[in-house]
């Protein structure tokens, strides 16, 4: 059986005024119903972007999307024609973003919002899109929904709005939801609570997620696989236990150092050294030599290739079995 999505080997450039942004250079990720990826990297890894060409709302024209595939349930949505896709999407695919705010509408109530998708997409009458908006938010767990339904975003909580957000995103009853750092804009607490309620309608509904982050933290306890994303590469893949056990690159060990721990209370955190690299200007070799503390001389000038680490595990890293400890 076909993966529900498989991104393959995906290249996009930017063509911006300064020169040609190499933003992804050979992505490849897949998510099954009923699984969560996490995708985890800086900001310009290019997590989102690869969200963005999944769901079709890359910035045309600067992006160009040079190679590639994104199949949803075996079908190629960068080769069939734009009415399949769109139908493939509309049924298929939902997003939700970190900034809950901007991508609701503050001129109409949260229900109406709801209600309108359902009524347009689905021809819902007026009175069961409603009454089905009601049951979405008490899905999400929004208390006193029948209330909560008729007031505007700016009357909920940051928490709340990023709830209706997820709501939304349900309405369709999507077989993927993509959320991109759903709880950035979020407290620690709050965070924790999103997370939880993203995994648990996961779960209910045996949806495909996939959760774009820049913390490591907040994917640990729900993720079942991890990307990790580098200067537009996957640089290692894992399931969740063995990378947060045993990192298979220097990267994402450098990610896990960066966490605070709470066994290691008052101790200092480390930060990653450096900055990530202009995608104009993307480092010879392997792109992370200039900040990698492993680094030795063909680190300059090999790019290093996927090293196969057993249990479906990959790592980009000239190294990498031995930073696992399997010569
Ligand atoms: Fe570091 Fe070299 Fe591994 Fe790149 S290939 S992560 S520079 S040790
Ligand atoms: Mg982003």
């Amino acid at each position: 059986d076909a993966p529900l999505l498989e991104v393959e080997d995906l290249f996009v450039e930017f063509h911006t005024r300064d020169g040609v942004a190499k933003v992804l250079n050979g992505v490849s990720y897949h998510v099954d119903a009923g699984e969560t990826l996490a995708v985890l990297g800086e900001s310009g890894s290019g997590k989102s972007v690869t969200a963005q060409a999944i769901m079709g709302i890359l910035d045309v024209p600067p992006a160009v999307v040079r190679s590639g595939a994104i199949r949803f349930r075996g079908e190629d949505l960068l080769k069939v024609s734009d009415g399949r896709r769109t139908e493939l999407r509309g049924q298929g695919l939902a997003m939700v973003f970190q900034d809950a705010l901007s991508a609701l509408n503050p001129v109409f109530t949260v229900g109406f919002q709801i209600e309108e998708q359902l009524r347009v997409r689905l021809g819902m009458s007026r009175k069961d899109a409603r009454k089905r908006a009601v049951e979405l938010l008490d899905l999400v767990r929004i208390p006193n929904a029948a209330r909560r339904v008729r007031q505007y975003p700016h009357e909920f909580s940051g928490g709340m709005r990023q709830r209706a957000m997820i709501a939304m995103s349900l309405a369709l009853d999507p077989e993927l939801l993509i959320a991109d750092e759903p709880t950035t804009a979020l407290d620690v607490t709050v965070q924790a609570q999103i997370m939880d309620l993203l995994k648990e309608l996961q779960v209910e509904r045996k949806m495909g997620l996939i959760l774009i982050t820049h913390d490591l933290g907040v994917v640990a306890e729900v993720a079942d696989r991890i990307a990790v994303m580098y200067a537009g590469k996957i640089v290692e893949h894992a399931d969740a236990v063995s990378l947060y056990r045993n990192p298979g690159h220097p990267y994402t060990a450098a990610l896990l150092e960066s966490l605070p721990r709470l066994d290691l209370k008052g101790t200092e955190l480390k930060t990653i050294r450096g900055l990530p690299p202009s995608l104009l200007a993307i480092p010879p070799g392997c792109p992370f030599h200039p900040r990698c503390p492993m680094a030795e001389d063909r680190c300059r000038t090999e790019v290093p290739g996927d090293h196969r680490l057993g249990l479906g595990r990959t790592s980009k890293c000239h190294f990498a079995e031995e930073l696992v400890g399997r010569v």
